[in-house]
């Protein structure tokens, strides 16, 4: 294998590398990033929360005409029980009553309020709770697919490097160091390809004899205008 031939074939070994390095880094950065199901816990805790409180608060509200039904008895019964009131009393009374059940009209309309609200909270809180049991399951899902893709990736990665080193153990230690320094230089690609009389990766034009050189082996051309090594099969 000619020099420049080895360095191309280390180039591409190395672009799929980085390929795949690339993508293992993104789907280690998705596995970890659980922001999105953590949003929807969130939700879903505010929800319940909200149910709780309106359910406390239609308690509450039962409770108090509950309440006032007790006192409505009282009243009525302490006005027909028989016991002997002055007319005063007994017309005090009959206000009373009066004044007591217009409250209760007031408190049945708060517990029919606290009902519906209650019911919405309700309703609100098992779809908060439907959207986390399919985030979970998504989450699960699409965990499981990237797990299985992340070991496929991490097979192919590491036949890639014993690849690498075949190729790499012969080319001269002062050709790699080249290679290494432009690929640090120029994203990550050294060598370039010629094609159509120009530079595989700047595209500028090449000259004939600068072609002829790339081609023929044992020398190493570099682009005129990138740097990058040139390949010419
Ligand atoms: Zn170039």
């Amino acid at each position: 294998m000619s020099q420049t031939l080895s360095l191309y074939r280390l180039q591409q070994i190395d672009t799929q590398i980085d390929r795949l390095q690339a993508r293992l880094q993104a789907i280690q950065k998705n596995l970890d990033d659980d922001t999105e199901l953590r949003q929807i816990i969130e939700q879903y805790n505010a929800a319940e929360l909200r149910c709780h409180s309106a359910e406390s608060a239609l308690s509450q509200a039962e409770g108090d005409v509950q309440s006032q039904f007790i006192k409505i008895e009282q009243t009525q019964s302490s006005l027909y029980g028989g016991k002997s009131h002055s007319p005063k009393e007994l017309q005090d009374l009959q206000n009373d009553v009066a004044a007591l059940k217009r409250y209760l009209a007031v408190l049945e309309d708060r517990q029919l309020e606290a009902m519906q609200e209650s019911e919405t909270a309700e309703a609100e809180r098992q779809l908060a709770h439907t959207k986390l049991e399919d985030a979970r399951s998504d989450r699960t899902e699409q965990s499981k697919g990237l797990f299985q893709e992340q070991a496929t990736l991490k097979n192919d990665l590491e036949r890639f490097f014993v690849e690498r080193n075949a190729v790499a153990g012969p080319i001269p230690a002062a050709d790699l160091g080249l290679y290494d320094q432009l690929r640090l230089q120029r994203r990550g690609v050294a060598v370039a390809v010629i094609g159509d009389k120009s530079c595989g990766a700047c595209g500028s034009t090449l000259s004939l004899a600068q072609i002829q050189s790339a081609r023929s082996s044992g020398q190493t051309i570099l682009c005129p205008s990138c740097g990058r090594i040139l390949y010419g099969s």
